[in-house]
């Protein structure tokens, strides 16, 4: 697998914090870019308001920070979900309808435990006989949109991709998670680096849900969380829910109409 940013859009760092301070200040937008500009506003201030804003929930801002990615050689098992990603994404993908692979061409993904399973040769003979039938086809004329039928799920694709810093958290949260398969963690993870080379401030709320700057606890099932190598030090939310009991001013309990009628009738809370 090849993961690398190819680019992402100038001055992230300044259009983060000129998107926020817009929606807090009396200046206007030109004022506080004049300010960024004219280094008024310092680079380590830039940094500090980033990194608190980054703490709440005012997530908007964060989609007019966009990168690109150039991704290699995932099999189509791990394009399957990439794709069901929809907001805050774009996507162009190799065509198996333009694109006649060749043998040489199809190396396929096999995953390590097909090799730890002892099955690596079976893989590799299925697969071989995939490619045989495959090139067969083409010979005889299919095209390659109907030669394709017989790819299986490890076929190797390729990306370019357009991701805003909003969405690439929320791939984090989700494909960091161990409860996400190997090959799309493994992707996030790398993705997570690369920006990690450029805009480590960014790269540091880059995390699996469960991280301290994230949710902070895993809302997964309490089974889940034993078997994670994150669980250790990671809060599950149940152990959340048992400290607010014990040692909370009230019990948790379920919300009453009357709570409702509160959230809606009380004008100052
Ligand atoms: C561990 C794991 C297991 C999974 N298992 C399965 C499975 O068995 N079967 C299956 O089909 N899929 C499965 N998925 C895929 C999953 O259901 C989603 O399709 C995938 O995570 C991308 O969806 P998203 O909502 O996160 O989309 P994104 O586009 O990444 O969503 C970004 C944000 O926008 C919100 N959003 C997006 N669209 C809408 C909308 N129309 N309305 C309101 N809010 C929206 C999302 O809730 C999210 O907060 C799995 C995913 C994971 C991580």
């Amino acid at each position: 697998m090849e993961v690398k940013l190819v680019d992402y859009a100038s001055a992230p760092l300044e259009k983060l914090y000129a998107a926020f301070r817009t929606c807090y200040s009396s200046d206007t937008p030109i004022q506080i870019w004049n300010k960024i500009n004219s280094g008024k506003v310092e680079q380590k201030k830039i940094r500090e308001f980033i990194t608190e804003r980054l703490k709440t929930g005012h997530t908007s801002p964060l989609e007019q920070v966009v990168f690109w990615f150039a991704i290699a050689n995932v099999s189509r098992s791990l394009s399957h979900q990439l794709v069901r990603h929809r907001v805050g994404i774009s996507f162009e993908q190799q065509s198996q309808r333009y694109v006649r692979f060749n043998r040489q061409r199809l190396a396929f993904v096999m995953p390590d435990s097909w090799r730890r399973a002892g099955l690596e040769g079976d893989f590799e003979q299925f697969m071989a006989r995939c490619s045989e039938l495959y090139a067969k086809a083409l010979e005889a004329g299919l095209p390659a949109e109907d030669a394709r039928f017989v790819l299986p799920n490890a076929a190797p694709t390729n990306f370019h991709l357009m991701v805003n810093f909003a969405e690439m958290l929320h791939i984090c949260d989700v494909r960091l998670c161990v409860r996400a398969q190997w090959e799309i963690r493994k992707m996030a993870a790398a993705m997570r680096r690369e920006i990690k080379r450029v805009l480590p401030e960014l790269a540091l709320s880059l995390q699996p849900k469960c991280g301290e700057n994230r949710m902070g606890y895993c809302d997964e099932s309490l089974e889940d969380w034993s078997k994670c190598p994150l669980g250790k030090v990671r809060p599950h939310k149940s152990s959340l829910f048992e400290l607010y009991d014990r040692y909370g001013s009230t019990k948790a309990r379920a919300l009453s109409d009357e709570e409702y009628r509160a959230v809606e009738e009380q004008e100052q809370l």
